[in-house]
């Protein structure tokens, strides 16, 4: 077995005695690096790296790499931390996804055409609103979310994630991806329910609901104890499935990332176009049910799927209770039948 491991000691002790041979027979190793990364198992025909370039170019003479897998591991070499490199990609791709997510709603909020696909269309936000909405969460990510992030490829580390290339297979990545928005929704439905009740809502998730009208920026728009319960639903249980299977990459935890980040960020866009996925997939939730549990500041707990609420009758609105008495009138039915 190669490193595949990626944080096995002895396997990156194994690539330094590989360079070191190098070294001394061809002196065309890379002697500007001195810890070498897991993320590739034979750098025996590298050649001089400095730049990101020259380690771009190193991995793009292997044929069996994609484009994306070639940058990936051009990165990690290039970095030359493997802990570092993690703790910035993370902190980066979070930034970028969540306001880069956010921008469009924020656009869209400005144009009047859009206001007919507003969902609580009298409750427009503010560009003040707006502006200091984005500079709390924007603090909140600085302050609280840095940490966790840093130590996130050391423990991912202990119970075995991957991050070396090529990576998984698609299916595999895919399934995984199914796997982490079902049980994430799951969590995401009982911790939610749970922060409703007296003080936990009085002092952890009253802040989340300041806004009865959400928009794009609102959702991370959160008090820290909430950003962490809930956040180990979005990465807690990966870390957990992979303390049990030992089977996932990195690089299959980030795309998961920012589908729930875009999951997040369009469930409190504040509009429901007839476009929009729910119309298509009849269980995905969307703003369409999140709008809902703002406005009403009750039910409609689920994230991403709408199967728990309707199952346990906490839909929020006229139209939940609406769907609760056609199904408790059609059970009626059935009985006298
Ligand atoms: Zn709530
Ligand atoms: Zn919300």
């Amino acid at each position: 077995m190669g490193c595949i491991s990626g944080f096995d000691s002895v396997c990156v002790l194994h690539i330094k005695t590989v360079q070191q041979q190098t070294h001394s027979s061809t002196c065309t190793c890379i002697s500007t690096l001195t810890n070498i990364s897991a993320v590739f198992n034979d750098y025996s025909s590298f050649s001089n790296v400095t730049t990101f370039a020259d380690a771009y170019r190193n991995f793009n003479q292997i044929p069996t790499l994609n484009v994306l897998e070639k940058v990936w591991g051009a990165y990690y070499y290039w970095m030359n931390n493997d802990i570092i490199a993690t703790g910035l990609f993370f902190f980066v791709m979070h930034e970028v996804m969540y306001f880069g997510r956010c921008l469009p709603w924020y656009i869209i909020d400005q144009i009047p055409y859009f206001r007919k696909y507003k969902i609580q269309d009298t409750k427009l936000p503010s560009n003040a609103e707006q502006w200091e909405c984005m500079k709390s969460v924007l603090m909140s990510h600085f302050m609280v979310e840095v940490l966790p992030i840093w130590f996130f490829h050391p423990i991912s580390a202990k119970i075995g994630m991957t991050f070396d290339v090529p990576f998984p297979a698609w299916t595999k990545v895919l399934t995984q991806l199914a796997i982490f928005f079902v049980l994430e929704d799951a969590w995401h439905y009982w911790l939610h329910r749970g922060l409703h009740y007296g003080v936990f809502y009085k002092y952890i998730h009253k802040q989340h609901h300041r806004y009865a009208a959400p928009f794009g920026f609102t959702a991370e728009y959160a008090h820290p104890v909430e950003v962490a319960l809930l956040g180990m639903g979005t990465v807690g249980l990966p870390l957990i499935w992979c303390y049990f299977t030992h089977d996932l990459h990195l690089f299959t935890i980030s795309l998961w990332i920012c589908l729930r980040l875009f999951q997040a960020v369009d469930a409190h866009s504040g509009y429901e176009f007839p476009w929009s996925l729910h119309h298509f997939v009849p269980f995905w939730a969307g703003a369409d049910h999140h709008d809902e549990h703002h406005h009403h500041f009750i039910g409609s707990y689920a994230s991403s799927f709408r199967w728990w609420d309707f199952v346990l009758g906490t839909e929020a609105g006229p139209k939940g209770k609406e769907a609760r008495e056609t199904a408790s009138k059609v059970a009626a039915e059935k009985k006298v039948q």
